[in-house]
């Protein structure tokens, strides 16, 4: 008897057919007697159209209230899904994220997981219940609701794998596992049958959605082995977990493609001392999150300096109105914005131990004749900013270089 968690996306429960086949396959584990929590998404859509509604009401919502909405997409959920256990008879119960002794900060719409407290979990599963559990959500200790940013049920179920000691976690979703590139962009893509924490990490935060990036640091950080698979068919999955030294002999593991980049550029900033830790205080203060940043001293005008740096297109409107009332106090000219950018990465640990993958990378944007508008490097990754016009068709030349005709996995 094994003690599993599974996760199910939007997709695997976007109707009550495809809820159904879930509770099917819940069945297939129960039937083997093991012990099952289940965390479930809102249904495919719904989140969206929440967030539509919210927008039709004002610009800017307040977080408190917007998560309050978008946490009832993952409770229809939860209680269809218990009823289509009920249906089969099967005992289930549905848990709120509060319920399932979800704590976080009140950092409403990207809240961080503090503590779980599974009593009642393992209460319902030791009274032989299968537990649903609403992903995505989370209660502060004063008892608002919390959500832990887009993709968060992924995050849900891993801390909660590793809060109850899972012996195994699960996330199913509509491909059948981690490819090199996302399948849907790139036809040739290929699924992979491992890959590591720092390079699946890499991936989720350069834009490869099959993960919450949060969830695979979390993973990480805890130990937790989790497998990638679909929903809709019995094929292997892909591992993630802790690198091995076999991993380094594949230089580049995958690529990724961020199309919810945008990009700010505070123009002639004052050259002195202090001026950048004011700037990203300002937006640490306001919660939202940078990436790159550029800053260059133009030669013309030494004494000020173009800082740029690129934040998610839903932060951008935030950023923005937040630097436009600080011009004349920080004293810089003018914010450019450009939201038709995209972020375009490459990953592998076996970068670590080979030269000349920037070189091959830069080679192949030239001759799609792409433009480089910034460029990001760590031990294990390289990306570079690009027009959004340009960014699919460079992304099936740098996989083509770098990720096709492998026998890797
Ligand atoms: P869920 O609703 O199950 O959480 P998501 O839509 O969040 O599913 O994530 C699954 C999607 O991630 C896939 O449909 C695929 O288009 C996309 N994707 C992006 N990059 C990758 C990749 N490298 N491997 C697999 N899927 C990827
Ligand atoms: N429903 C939430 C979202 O769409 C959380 C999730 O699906 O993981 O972002
Ligand atoms: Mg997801």
């Amino acid at each position: 008897m094994a003690l599993i968690v599974q996760k199910y996306g939007g997709s695997s429960v976007a109707d009550t057919d495809r809820i159904k086949n879930v509770a099917r396959r819940i069945k297939e584990y129960r039937d083997q007697g093991d012990q099952v929590v289940v965390v479930v998404s809102a249904m495919k859509g719904v989140t969206d159209n929440l967030i539509g509604l919210a927008y039709d009401i004002m610009p800017i919502p307040t977080e408190r209230e917007m998560d309050m909405l978008l946490a009832t997409g993952e409770q229809t959920t939860i209680a269809l899904t218990a009823m289509a256990l009920h249906a089969m008879d099967i005992e289930a119960v549905s848990f709120t994220g509060a319920q399932a002794g979800i704590k976080t900060d009140a950092v409403h719409t990207k809240a961080k997981i503090q503590d779980i407290s599974p009593a009642q979990i393992h209460e319902a599963l030791d009274a032989g219940n299968v537990v649903i559990v609403a992903g995505f959500q989370g209660q502060t200790p004063e008892g608002n609701i919390t959500t832990l940013g887009r993709g968060g049920s992924d995050l849900s179920a891993i801390a909660l794998a590793a809060a109850i000691k899972a012996d195994l976690c699960q996330i199913y979703t509509d491909v059948d596992g981690v490819y090199t590139t996302d399948p849907r962009v790139v036809p040739d893509a290929r699924k992979l049958t491992e890959i590591a924490y720092d390079e699946m990490l890499e991936l989720a935060s350069l834009g490869a959605k099959v993960m919450q990036s949060r969830s695979v640091e979390f993973a990480k950080k805890f130990g937790v082995v989790f497998e990638v698979r679909s929903s809709l068919n019995d094929n292997p999955g892909t591992i993630i977990k802790e690198e091995t030294t076999d991993m380094e002999g594949v230089v580049v593991r995958g690529a990724s493609l961020d199309k919810n980049q945008a990009k700010v550029t505070l123009v002639a900033v004052p050259d002195h001392p202090g001026m950048a830790a004011r700037i990203f205080k300002e937006l640490a203060d306001a919660a939202v999150n940078i990436d790159m940043i550029v800053q260059n001293t133009s030669h013309a005008d030494e004494a000020s300096t173009d800082v740029s740096f690129t934040v998610e297109k839903a932060d951008l409107k935030k950023a923005q109105q937040l630097f436009e009332g600080l011009q004349s106090d920080i004293g810089f000219n003018e914010v450019a914005t450009d939201e038709n950018v995209a972020k375009l990465s490459i990953v592998g640990v076996g970068m670590r131990s080979h030269s000349g993958i920037a070189s091959k990378m830069f080679e192949t944007l030239a001759s799609e004749n792409v433009n480089i508008g910034m460029i990001s490097t760590s031990e294990i990754k390289i990306s570079v900013v690009i027009n959004l016009d340009d960014s699919e068709r460079a992304l099936k030349a740098v996989h083509a270089a770098f990720l096709e005709d492998r026998a890797f996995d």
